[in-house]
């Protein structure tokens, strides 16, 4: 920046500190569009945890389901079964005949009553699991309208919060105007290596000058530009420096 002189160059510099104060606003109002409200995010872990634990439940159910199922077309089969043999046992022409058709009766009753016993724990089992499916899905009727609620709420702050945010990048737009471009991108280049700030101010302590930034006490030689509205930077954080009030 040659050709320009230093108290137009200061002039340019306070109109990019203040600029900064408007980036770091909009940073703040971004962040806090962007992140959930801690109630909302704890009903939504709450909600998440139950719909998993309810998707493995009804699995559950289904594999039971299948498995009375199939046991009930087993009976079904074994009783038809007992049935023929029965009637099979009427027809039968000898004293062996007979006793052939008792043992297989036996053998048909044997595995029906084996059946049976399974039947039970299963449907007990099956019982247990209707009970905690109802209470899960009690839990979440009774979670997801809070849930709802929550983001409605949470849609209206963001929507608020982005009027906002399009006002205050309108006035950062108006006042970047008023500043050098290159001495805008070399702070925006800064601001994006440096967390957020890509200009600080230059503090006097004694006889010492530190650097707001990262607080290191400035070379004199350094100081001394800053002092005159050169456009200088911090040798240690890279920020562009402010003569401080
Ligand atoms: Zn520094």
């Amino acid at each position: 920046m040659g050709g320009v002189n230093g108290a137009e160059q200061v002039e340019a510099l306070r109109a990019l500190y203040g600029l900064q104060e408007k980036d770091l606003e909009l940073d703040r109002l971004r962040e806090e569009a962007e992140s959930l409200p801690e109630e909302l995010l704890a009903v939504k872990r709450q909600v998440e945890a139950l719909e998993e634990r309810l998707a493995g439940l009804l699995e559950r159910q289904a594999e039971l389901q299948k498995e009375y199922n199939r046991h009930s077309l087993d009976l079904e089969d074994l009783t038809a079964k007992e049935k023929q043999a029965e009637a099979e046992q009427r027809q039968a022409q000898s004293a062996k005949e007979q006793t052939q058709y008792e043992n297989r009766i036996q053998q048909i009753r044997d595995r029906i009553r084996e059946l049976l016993e399974l039947s039970t724990p299963l449907m007990e089992a099956m019982e247990s699991l209707e009970g905690e499916i109802a209470q899960v899905e009690e839990e979440l009727s009774q979670l997801r309208p809070r849930l709802e609620a929550l983001l409605e709420e949470n849609a209206r702050r963001v929507g608020g919060l982005k009027e906002t945010i399009a006002l205050k990048e309108e006035e950062r737009r108006a006042m970047a105007q008023g500043i050098p471009e290159a001495l805008l991108k070399e702070y925006e280049a800064i601001r994006r290596s440096r967390k957020g700030t890509g200009i600080v101010r230059m503090r006097r302590q004694g006889n010492a000058f530190r650097c707001e930034g990262c607080n290191v006490v400035l070379p004199t030689h350094v100081a001394q530009k800053v002092v005159q509205g050169q456009v200088v930077r911090c040798p240690t954080c890279g920020r562009l420096l402010l003569k401080g009030d």
